[in-house]
């Protein structure tokens, strides 16, 4: 039992979440470790979410919201940690939400498929294919699902995907808390914020953005400008903390 005013609660409850979900098969023992990875640069950004994040989320409603076809993809931390936040973005934008796996089998998917059902989202199922140009599992999805799309919301995303749907011609936005990451470096917009404060940004920028805000800001989308944000208020932190 994880004391209610321990400093770290939020984490300690979070990861306490994670390890049950890879007990119940929803979260592979690798996305510990990748939850890891995303703590520790949560912790260099000071765990909030930054001006310049805040700015790119507004940007994601506006590319969602002028998709043609806009696709969430969803893995096992992403349905472990924000299946209820992922259901109100899917209401927000129209999206189709499809599950997409690196440590890919039948019952993994369809474990996440029910958990993002019993949180109220509407899944995009079915038999997939293997028709992005990878030689790992994040190959296989459905025609008219993620390799129709042509806006995709990639939350905790791998490298080589982010840049085989970049090469497809599709934009990608990505929510990664490294930005030094090859898919935050490879995406056509990336959101360096933690998935489940940044979700839920994007959708409520939904309910606020005005058409011509959105032709505004689309035609700013810099992907280098909110990593170089993001490394700023990193290395500022770093910095601060010897003084
Ligand atoms: P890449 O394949 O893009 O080079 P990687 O191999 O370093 O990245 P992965 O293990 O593939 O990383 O994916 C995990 C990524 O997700 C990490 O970059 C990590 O920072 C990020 N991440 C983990 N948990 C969260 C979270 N809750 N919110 C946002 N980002 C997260
Ligand atoms: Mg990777």
């Amino acid at each position: 039992m994880i004391p209610v005013d321990h400093p770290r609660y939020h984490s300690l409850v979070t990861r306490e979440r994670l390890a049950r979900c890879a007990e119940q098969g929803i979260v592979a023992w690798e996305g510990l470790t990748a939850h890891g990875r995303g703590e520790a640069f949560d912790y260099l950004l000071g765990e909030r979410t930054t001006e310049s994040a805040m700015l790119a989320a507004r940007i994601a409603s506006a590319m969602l919201l002028t998709a043609r076809h806009p696709v969430i993809s969803v893995n096992g931390n992403t349905a472990a940690l924000a299946a209820r936040e992922i259901a109100s973005l899917q209401k927000a934008t129209g999206a189709l939400v499809e599950v997409n796996l690196f440590h890919r089998t039948e019952v993994r998917i369809l474990k996440i498929e029910n958990l993002l059902r019993d949180a109220g989202a509407d899944v995009f199922s079915g038999p997939a294919e293997r028709l992005l140009p990878l030689s790992h599992d994040r190959a296989w999805c459905r025609r008219e699902g993620m390799y129709a799309a042509d806006v995709v919301l990639v939350p905790l995303e791998d490298g080589d995907r982010c840049e085989a749907l970049v090469g497809m011609g599709k934009k990608v936005i990505a929510i990664d808390l490294n930005p030094l990451s090859r898919t935050a470096r490879t995406a056509t917009l990336t959101i360096v914020d933690e998935l489940t404060r940044a979700v839920p940004h994007i959708a409520e920028s939904c309910t606020t953005i005005g058409t011509e805000e959105r032709v505004t800001l689309l035609k700013e989308t810099d992907n280098r400008y909110f990593l170089s944000e993001a490394i700023c208020e990193m290395t500022g932190r770093l910095s601060l903390a010897l003084d």
